[in-house]
């Protein structure tokens, strides 16, 4: 699981504003960009853009 320290300092690559840890889906989510980042492994967050799904 993804730490509170961690989800602090976690950005949106594309609009640079923070992102809401889905603990259920394992899924980081940008509510602005309307895009999911996946939490590899439970705890490494894949933030790159290409590899974001639109929600
Ligand atoms: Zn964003």
């Amino acid at each position: 699981m993804l730490s509170k320290e961690i989800l602090d300092i976690l950005a949106c690559p594309k609009c640079k504003n923070g992102v809401a840890y889905d603990r259920d889906k394992q899924k980081l989510v940008c509510s602005i960009c309307k895009i999911k980042f996946n939490v590899l492994k439970g705890d490494i967050p894949d933030m790159l853009l290409e590899n974001a799904k639109k929600i």
